[in-house]
């Protein structure tokens, strides 16, 4: 298994639609095991394969207890209720932010045998998911964040990280929980 470089905001590939995986083979069961170990390394709640630069619909959850590789994912129902939220992410390092969401959400999923299988979750697990399922998408946290609070965070955020490049090894050290 290997640490992969986690992309940070800047990098393009935050920002593509991923493609569905079709060949469930060793080399997506290689990427899905150095994900978990980029997440586990990073103290990450969740990280989807954008963020690790690889545009697929691969997203690894650790989360309340739950912890699943989920491929091709599809959110099938969200619950009625809302809930915000202080949320992190791996490819923005040292920025939160509130964020609503529905509080519980269905989805159906592949595992890395291509096996579908399907969860209700609610709470940090069900965030966590939405986050992943955004990434591959496209979407990142701060995009639900009113412009100006937006603009804010995302200037001191490109200040501090000044000059370090659009990708970073994690290390549990500096490291809080985000995906
Ligand atoms: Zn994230």
């Amino acid at each position: 298994m290997a640490i992969l470089p986690i992309h940070v905001l800047g990098s393009g590939v935050l920002r593509e639609q991923a493609a569905n995986v079709r060949e469930f083979d060793d080399d997506l069961r290689k990427l899905v095991a150095d994900m978990y170990e980029t997440m586990d390394t990073a103290l990450g709640v969740g990280l989807a394969a954008n963020q690790v630069g690889v545009a697929r619909r691969i997203a690894v959850i650790d989360a309340d207890g739950h912890r699943f590789a989920m491929i091709n994912p599809r959110i099938t129902s969200r619950g009625t209720s809302t809930v915000g939220a202080e949320e992190g992410c791996l490819s923005i390092p040292d920025l939160f932010g509130e964020v609503t969401r529905p509080e519980q959400v269905s989805f159906e999923a592949q595992d890395e045998h291509g096996k579908t299988f399907s969860l209700e979750l609610t709470g940090l697990a069900a965030r966590a998911v939405q986050h992943e399922i955004d990434h591959l998408d496209g979407i990142l946290f701060i995009d639900y964040l009113s412009p100006l609070k937006r603009q804010f965070a995302v200037r001191k955020w490109k200040r501090e990280l000044d000059g370090e490049g659009l990708t970073y090894l994690p290390s549990p050290e500096e490291s809080e929980a985000a995906g």
